[in-house]
């Protein structure tokens, strides 16, 4: 367990903490690097680009020119639309697996590019095995790639990805990953995970404002992927053949996200890389969720699933707990929370990802303590449904 360090800079004065997976809570010089205006074509935004995909080639373990980079404008879905849209062909067929929203939006979009598709979906937050998504590709051999979200941020779990990879290559198929929310605090070193394209975005764990996307992917793999997309604007091969042309974007970059992102990966770099990032939102969870255990709340998953995300937390049973009263509360205490994503039982979710630290994360669990004084609530335990709910997650 790392030493506690000094804490990090608070948000200006009046600026809540985002306990959001993303837009988050960013380092001041992050947003401090967009008060300045930058020519699309100009040599000096040329090597910016340059440099931001070069740094994320190196993330994902790409070396010798075998990776490469594609940034997409956008938010998140279009990086996602563009990784599907490009890399899967016309006569493809996909097996998604969904355990929450991102996997089931995985699922819309493949129906919105008119491609085939099967799916298995497991609910809300049951993870997909290897064994069956073995089991799946046996069964069927016009599958010719998977999709798998690393983090379901719905739920927050963190999805088996390697043994998901193994089970994929060994009945030589091929694998895609979303790993929007994951990327850079969670290793996806690809000599270790084995996958042709990856996706994530500037606001997630690079810490970046909102407004591009980028596909990380096999060269080889790329380059054979030329008229494969549905959409002008979203075709990667077509973005990734331009880009290596004249080094710039084909349509207008976000300029300002771009120089953000920048200063963000500086201090990734500088914090210690993936291992730190990730250290810091673990040790960020482990206080949270000790903390807020302690004032009765209970977790939808099992530590084993947690994911250093997010974290959903079931709504006390107690009726003077309201979720919007609660929200009320922290907000004005600093602290914007999340609601959930469940079907089944009342929830709300917690992020650990953004520009804190665990001296941030015990003072949510103050404001929490606060809250439910000011409600009049006892205890924070769930109600029976939502234990009988969680029973069903196996190990
Ligand atoms: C954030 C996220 C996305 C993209 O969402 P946008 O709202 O389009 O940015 C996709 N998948 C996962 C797992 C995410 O967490």
């Amino acid at each position: 367990m790392p030493a506690i360090s000094d804490p990090l800079p608070a948000p200006r004065l009046g600026e809540p903490y985002l306990l959001t997976p993303g837009p988050l809570t960013t380092a001041y010089s992050t947003k401090e690097a967009m008060l300045r205006d930058w020519g699309s074509w100009d040599a000096d935004f040329r090597a910016m680009t340059k440099s931001l995909c070069d740094q994320l080639v190196a993330l994902a373990g790409g070396s010798g020119g075998d990776f490469v980079c594609v940034p997409m404008q956008g938010s998140g879905s279009f990086s996602v639309e563009a990784m599907l849209g490009t890399f899967v062909p016309r006569d493809g067929k996909v097996l998604v697996l969904a355990n929450g929203a991102y996997g089931l939006r995985a699922a819309e979009t493949m129906r919105y590019l008119g491609r085939a598709y099967t799916l298995i979906d497991k609910g809300d937050y049951m993870p997909p095995r290897g064994d069956e998504v073995g089991a799946a590709l046996d069964a069927d051999p016009a599958i010719t790639h998977v999709i798998a979200i690393h983090c379901e941020t719905s739920s927050g779990i963190l999805n088996p990805v390697a043994e998901i990879s193994e089970a994929v290559y060994a009945r030589g198929r091929k694998l895609l990953i979303d790993s929007m929310s994951a990327f850079g605090a969670i290793d996806l070193d690809v000599n270790r995970i084995r996958y042709e394209a990856m996706v994530s975005s500037a606001n997630k764990c690079i810490e970046g404002v909102p407004g591009f996307g980028f596909v990380v992917a096999r060269r080889t793999e790329l380059e054979g992927c030329k008229g494969n997309c549905h959409s002008l604007a979203l075709d990667l091969h077509a973005q990734w053949a331009y880009m290596e042309k004249t080094g710039q974007w084909r349509y207008t970059p976000p300029t300002h996200v771009v120089a953000a992102f920048l200063e963000a990966l500086r201090l990734h770099a500088q914090e210690g890389g993936v291992p730190a990032r990730g250290a810091r939102y673990i040790r960020n969870r482990d206080v949270m969720v000790e903390g807020m255990r302690g004032l009765g709340f209970e977790t939808l998953l099992k530590d084993r699933w947690l994911s250093p995300i997010i974290v959903t937390f079931f709504c006390p049973a107690d009726p003077n707990f309201v979720f919007s009263r609660f929200y009320e509360l922290m907000k004005d205490r600093g602290f914007i929370i999340y609601p959930g994503k469940l079907t089944v039982v009342d929830s709300f979710r917690v992020g650990c990802i953004g520009r804190m630290d665990e001296h941030v994360m015990r003072k949510v669990v103050e404001a929490a303590k606060e809250a439910l004084a000011v409600m009049g609530v006892t205890s924070a335990a769930p109600p029976e449904a939502a234990i009988a709910e969680r029973a069903k997650l196996a190990a």
